[in-house]
């Protein structure tokens, strides 16, 4: 964040004038019921569950309220399990600054796209970054990995990271 706010300053327009204003503003608000009791249940018991939409039967996770294709309410709660399937990946080389934390996010790391037994997809990291590695990765089975239950927040990040199931 510091080198960001230096590189900013030093190329401002010739002749306008910069001040540093640090500014942190802690903010909690409420998840609301859903998603409560889906980081509940991470926190608590190490499960992943997703809500089933009642007309066109999709599953998803994170739940939400109301399902996006036919605005009906899901009110069917379904455990799914904690593996599933690596459908696709992403390998994030180029720095930026997290939004959610305001500081450099370390790169490189994986966003991977899973499609959890059950049912629902979901995004979340990879534990691996090797390019090379992760080809072979692809359709294969992958299981969430928790932070210990004391470390856990009731957060997303309780879920550390997925990683090859090894067969
Ligand atoms: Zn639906």
């Amino acid at each position: 964040m510091v080198e960001r706010e230096e590189r900013f300053i030093q190329k401002r327009a010739p002749g306008t004038l910069a001040v540093k204003f640090p500014l942190r503003l802690p903010v909690n608000w409420p998840t609301g019921p859903y998603m409560g009791r889906f980081l509940k249940e991470i926190k608590e018991n190490a499960k992943i569950w997703g809500v089933k939409c009642p007309k066109c039967g999709r599953i998803v996770a994170p739940p939400r309220t109301v399902c996006g294709s036919c605005h009906v309410f899901q009110k069917e709660w379904i455990p799914l399990g904690n593996e599933g399937t690596l459908l696709y990946f992403s390998v994030v080389f180029q720095k930026f600054t997290d939004p959610q934390t305001g500081e450099e996010r370390k790169v490189p790391y994986t966003w991977g796209v899973i499609e959890l037994d059950g049912g629902g997809v979901i995004n979340h990291y990879l534990s691996e970054t090797e390019i090379t590695k992760l080809l072979q990765w692809r359709g294969k089975r992958v299981r969430a990995v928790f932070k210990d239950k004391k470390d856990r927040k009731g957060d997303f990040w309780d879920i550390k990271y997925f990683t090859l199931v090894e067969e």
